[in-house]
């Protein structure tokens, strides 16, 4: 039951060949029986149970939408009224949230059925899942590996069919990094896209949710959900959601694609730069053009993200300090002590080391050293896409310059692992969307990300082009093999 598309299953509970119930219970066991991944923070037998009756209810009076009855599982940084919501911390080890995002509140109108919440990287800062308070997730590939991060939970659970569709975000890369590491199609939408409201913020002029699914086709039906306009996010944009399932059956005929030559500089292992010329030729076998481009200025993404992510966390993070919720020390002598313990023993050494390079950065004395340059290099990279989208419609090449790697192999030098944003970060800074789709296996048998970047607002071309090229591919339908 579990290998079948999130298509498959809202077209089984229509016809009864299954209940939601029965699905829903097919899935709880599937996460029971595989909790090894550590994938989940958060089981919501209850919820989803009492989710399920109402969605079985609705399909017998022929009331269902499309996603009606179809379980999925939250990043646990997205708010759930009355529902454990820790964001990968101990600092909100115990925070259990008084109402729900507006993803969720839509998700949940849909008739989606939440299982739970999933193991993220803390207040998403990582790109392997190991810098969560809950531990580190395996990857259902290769349970030594890390699934990416920071939505390394979301991705573990898709991968491993522990539900049919995950929710995610990305700041720099956190949807489409983990949906490359396990063989996924995960999509960040443009800048303004979804509401971030009751998303909790880490960097908010780059964070974005989005969704990690097995094909383009289930990954549209859930954007479709997910976006639009909500009045109490000031950055949410009111411009009309396309139908992004009308658009995925659009020829790709006359489509232009363009290489960035700083893609496929040296750094990029050779499984991947192999897989991603691979890709490229399915791509033009189709009828797309392929043009060579440059973006200048986005060999210098990571520190430039790397100064503005930070910077922005410093601020987002000071509302942390044992006062209003979550994590209080016990142990303390005034005032400015207890906010001090709080934050030293609910951070873990990530989250820390990034508040104190943002509040560095925004100093008065470094401002206009680090911050001010950084916000000049944004501008720049933003330029790169716009002048490169004049010579054509989507820009193509690989997600990551590795396949998933060892846990424990990056994890004590920062640097190395900021290394691995190299591809994803530029397109949150210019805020356009970005899908990843699976492209091929490398010599150990792990997924490759092919990176498809669209023109701001156009995540349907991402779409379209996702869906046509597993249409003509099969990368996308191989599972782990234990998880069969
Ligand atoms: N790896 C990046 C970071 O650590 C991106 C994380 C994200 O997209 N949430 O900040």
């Amino acid at each position: 039951m579990h290998e079948r598309s999130l298509h498959e299953h809202a077209e089984a509970l229509r016809k009864g060949e299954y209940t939601c119930t029965e699905l829903t219970h097919h899935f709880l066991d599937r996460i029971r029986k595989h909790s090894d991944l550590n994938a989940l923070i958060t089981l919501t037998e209850e919820l989803a149970l009492e989710q399920a009756i109402r969605a079985d209810e609705r399909l017998a009076r022929n009331e269902a939408e499309p996603l009606t009855g179809i379980p999925l599982v939250h990043k646990d940084l997205f708010c759930t009224r009355g529902v454990l919501t820790t964001c990968g911390s101990r600092i909100l080890e115990n925070f259990v949230s008084p109402y729900d995002a507006t993803v969720v509140r839509q998700l949940n109108q849909a008739g989606m059925v939440t299982l739970g919440k999933t193991n993220m990287d803390e207040f998403a800062m990582g790109s392997s899942n190991e810098n969560s308070y809950f531990g580190p997730v395996a990857n259902p590939w290769d349970r030594k590996r890390v699934p990416g991060g920071s939505s390394g939970g979301s991705a573990a659970v898709v991968a491993a069919r522990l539900a049919p569709v995950a929710t995610g975000t990305d700041t720099g890369g956190s949807i489409r990094q983990p949906a490359a590491f396990c063989g996924l199609t995960g999509i960040k939408p443009s800048y303004g896209r979804i509401s971030r409201f009751g998303m909790i913020a880490f960097a908010s002029s780059l964070d974005q949710g989005g969704v990690l699914a097995n094909t383009a086709h289930d990954a549209a039906a859930v954007l479709a959900s997910m976006s639009g306009f909500d009045e109490r996010d000031s950055t949410s944009l009111s411009n009309t959601v396309p139908d992004y399932l009308a658009i995925l059956q659009k020829p790709l005929r006359g489509m232009k694609a363009g290489l960035p030559k700083e893609f496929f500089s040296a750094g990029v292992d050779p499984d991947i730069q192999k897989a991603i010329e691979e890709a490229v030729k399915v791509l033009e076998h189709l009828g797309v053009r392929v043009v060579e481009i440059n973006l200048p200025n986005c060999n210098a993404s990571i520190p430039c993200y790397y100064v503005l992510a930070p910077a922005e966390a410093s601020s987002n993070l000071a509302r942390f300090d044992g006062v209003r919720y979550g994590y209080r020390t016990t142990n303390y002598t005034d005032l400015s002590d207890m906010y001090e313990t709080t934050r030293t023993e609910g951070f873990g050494a990530e989250v820390k080391r990034r508040i104190m390079i943002g509040t560095y950065v925004l100093s008065s004395g470094y401002f206009d050293a680090y911050y001010v340059k950084a916000q000049k290099l944004r501008r720049l990279i933003a330029q790169d896409y716009l002048q490169a989208f004049e010579q054509c419609d989507i820009i193509v090449g690989p997600t990551t310059p590795t396949t998933a790697f060892h846990i424990g192999e990056k994890s004590d030098d920062p640097v190395k692992m900021y290394l691995n944003d190299i591809f994803t970060s530029s397109v949150n800074l210019a805020g356009l969307p970005g899908l990843s789709v699976p492209a091929g296996f490398d010599r150990n048998g792990l997924p490759i990300g092919l990176q498809i970047i669209g023109k701001y607002l156009d995540e349907s071309s991402l779409l379209n082009v996702g869906h046509q090229f597993q249409q003509h591919t099969d990368w996308h339908a191989h599972i782990p093999r234990d998880l069969t």
